[in-house]
């Protein structure tokens, strides 16, 4: 029996996260959902960004399904970004940003290229501090486990997706000893592993620049936390913008799928609001958490089948209706 614990999060991240759901439930009849609180909504309320209560259920489904949070501009005591939390305690560790042109919203065809992005280290410690009143440090860890966790699971995407292309995205000019460490682990597991598929390098800036020119060239992308940040959002453009780009947050036995968008409140309860990401995010924990393909593919055709016949997502204040029964409806006549 499967689970899936279900935290919707803040603005719209409750709008979008019911038909994704919805979706799985065509898929898989007997999926058991229960649901989960974590945010910014839920620091106000109740004084914590992720309950105890949460990290339970997550742990108890072993998969889940997060709508987005809000995080306040400037630091409030005792506060921190609820992803972040649920990333580092679950030990989510790699995060999966695929990016694909679509009909109608792309801007050009024959984009299909995946990020895989280390989750759980980098910048993203929160390791900041002030030396004087003038000057502030952020320390950066990179670890060879971290690298190796990443690099094991770069070979289980790139065999699935038959990878003929590996790129390893770092800053090891500036950077020798961080990026040097990352970069080095990565290359070693990967050259043990038998794939087919050739292993290449890019300074940031580079893939940066290359990602706008020549976005066809890249198949498999594999990069620390906060480069994987950046480039995953830059791409997401390929792929019709931040509203239709997907995650994963990936971690041994336990997934939470994502969509890269935040809480969007300047359109949350408008009704504006796409469910493209979130539907695509669960696609994505079809295919690589659940090990379903064919589920995963059904779900990513109904989207496909949508977009192509609607030429775009533009509806205005109706989007989110209009995108719900033409996906979930699609769904639902397409054979298994
Ligand atoms: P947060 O503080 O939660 O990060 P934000 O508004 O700064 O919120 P996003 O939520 O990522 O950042 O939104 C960026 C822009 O993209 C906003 O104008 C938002 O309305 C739009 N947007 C994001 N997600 C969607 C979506 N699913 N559907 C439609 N528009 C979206």
């Amino acid at each position: 029996m499967r689970r899936l614990c279900v935290i919707p999060g803040d603005g719209i991240g409750a709008e979008v996260t019911p038909i994704a759901v919805a979706a799985l439930r065509i898929l898989l009849p007997e999926l058991q959902t229960v649901e989960a609180l974590a945010g910014w909504g839920c620091f106000v309320e109740h004084g914590c960004a992720v309950p105890e209560r949460t990290l339970e259920l997550m742990r108890e489904c072993g998969a889940g399904l997060f709508g987005a949070v809000q995080s306040p501009a400037h630091a409030v005591p005792g506060y921190r970004s609820a992803i972040l939390t649920l990333r580092q305690q679950l030990g989510l560790s790699v995060n999966l940003r695929p990016v694909r042109s679509r009909p109608g919203i792309s801007p050009r065809p024959g984009i299909d290229l995946m990020i895989l992005r280390e989750n759980s280290e980098g910048l993203y410690i929160g390791r900041e501090h002030m030396t004087s009143p003038d000057r502030a440090i952020a320390e950066r860890q990179i670890s060879r486990q971290a690298c190796e966790i990443l690099a094991q699971r770069a070979a289980q995407v790139a065999r699935q997706r038959q990878t003929k292309r590996i790129t390893l995205v770092h800053k090891a000019n500036v950077l020798p000893l961080t990026c040097g460490l990352f970069r080095d682990t990565c290359r070693a597991v990967l050259e043990g592993q038998g794939l087919h598929a050739q292993i290449d390098e890019r300074l940031v800036d580079v893939a940066a620049l290359q990602l706008v020119e020549q976005p066809e060239n890249f198949d498999l992308v594999v990069t620390t936390n906060l480069f994987g940040d950046i480039l995953s959002d830059l791409a997401s453009y390929w792929s019709g913008g931040l509203a239709t780009a997907p995650s994963l947050n990936w971690g041994e036995g336990i997934a939470l799928a994502e969509p890269v968008h935040g809480s969007a409140p300047d359109i949350a309860g408008s009704g504006r609001a796409n469910p493209i990401a979130a539907l695509l995010s669960a696609a994505l924990l079809l295919r690589y958490h659940w090990s379903l393909p064919n589920e995963a593919a059904r779900l990513e055709s109904a989207v496909e089948g949508f977009l192509q016949e609607a030429g775009g997502v533009d509806f205005g204040t109706q989007t989110t209706e209009r995108v719900t029964d033409g996906v979930l409806s699609r769904l639902g006549t397409l054979q298994g």
